[in-house]
């Protein structure tokens, strides 16, 4: 039984108002439907496709995909839905621009939908629904897009933009593995400020922050290698992490540190090394062995930095 109120509207009307196209199709893919909003995106008028064998109309323009699933549909009977997210775009269809001529525009992205209808002469028929998936696909290139951002902005500090500790602790880890497995050397530096609490004390937070986004570039511009790990540990506190040097070669690395932090020249009168900014730096360099040897690490380049504290500050002290 028909499910609308013959003779008040006529079915084209509404088939041609529908915000997706509407084909239908014979067993021989003949269209025998090809409602306006097919026409407007495809530029091929109801008057050239009606009757129009489909396959030969879009020869080689029309996906593998959808020529198959037309076949099951009509075939066998089985509806089947084209989702964009595998089949971009299985028929030549363009958005449209009122007005423009839209040659050269890329193919829109679309859902398909195929349902099986049987006519009364019982014959099969196939019914080709097609949406419009433009916007889902621009919405999920957005939200991919957007997670990509955050996975950054969760490992980055949020005052110097440098890695922070999540991120370092991360990749600690997978640094310990590396080296147990390929072996080599790890050398794990540990790097504090001097005297910061008396810097913000006579300069302000602000001049606190201001002078640790300095600290961080400083530190980051004489990072050598790629795979090099600094990172801000906690307030004045940065971690660096190096691989395959040598404990000599680690004690040269720490005192360029220290000396490109003290040639920044930034006064902290309240310091009871010098009148300026200066860092204290520990590190320690080591094979690794088996799984507990991370956690020592750590715990020999802490104490490694406090024998630099103790030992006057503004000094590196390399040990192994
Ligand atoms: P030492 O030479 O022994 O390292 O002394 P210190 O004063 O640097 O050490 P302490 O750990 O006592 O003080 C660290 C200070 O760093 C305390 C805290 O107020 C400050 N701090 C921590 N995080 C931040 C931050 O994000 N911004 C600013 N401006 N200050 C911070
Ligand atoms: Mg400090
Ligand atoms: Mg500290």
């Amino acid at each position: 039984m028909s499910s609308f109120v013959a003779g008040r509207f006529r079915l084209e009307d509404v088939y041609d108002q529908l915000n997706c196209g509407l084909v239908m199709l014979d067993r021989d893919l003949n269209i025998l439907l090809w409602n306006a909003w097919m026409a407007r995106h495809s530029r091929v008028p109801a008057s050239a496709a009606i009757n129009a064998d489909f396959a030969a109309l879009f020869a080689g323009q029309v996906t593998p995909a959808l020529l198959r699933a037309l076949d099951n549909t009509l075939s066998y009977g089985l509806p089947s839905l084209l989702s964009s997210a595998l089949h971009r775009s299985p028929l030549p269809l363009y958005p449209h621009h009122p007005g423009g001529q839209g040659e050269g525009a890329q193919r829109m992205a679309q859902s398909v939908v195929l349902t099986p209808i049987d006519n009364p002469d019982g014959q099969r028929l196939c019914l080709m629904q097609v949406t419009d998936a433009s916007n889902s696909v621009k919405r999920e290139k957005m939200l991919l897009s957007h997670s990509e951002v955050l996975k950054r902005q969760v490992g980055t500090d949020g005052l110097t933009g440098i890695p922070n500790r999540r991120y370092f602790d991360e990749n600690y880890t997978r640094a310990l593995q590396r080296v147990q497995e390929e072996g080599g050397t790890l050398s794990l530096f540990m790097i504090d400020v001097d005297y910061f609490k008396q810097y913000n004390d006579l300069y302000g937070h602000g001049g606190g922050d201001r002078v640790l986004k300095r600290v961080a570039e400083t530190l980051r511009t004489h990072l050598q290698r790629p795979d090099d790990v600094l990172a801000r540990y906690g307030g004045e506190e940065f971690i660096l992490l190096v691989r395959n040097l040598q404990p000599q070669q680690a004690a040269e690395l720490g005192e360029a540190l220290r000396q490109a932090v003290y040639q920044l020249a930034e006064p902290h009168d309240k310091s009871l090394v010098e009148r300026r900014l200066t860092i204290s730096v520990g590190v320690c360099t080591r094979e690794l062995q088996d799984d507990n040897d991370g956690r020592q690490l750590l715990e020999a380049a802490d104490a490694a930095l406090y024998r630099a504290k103790l030992g006057g500050r503004n000094k590196v002290v390399s040990i192994t």
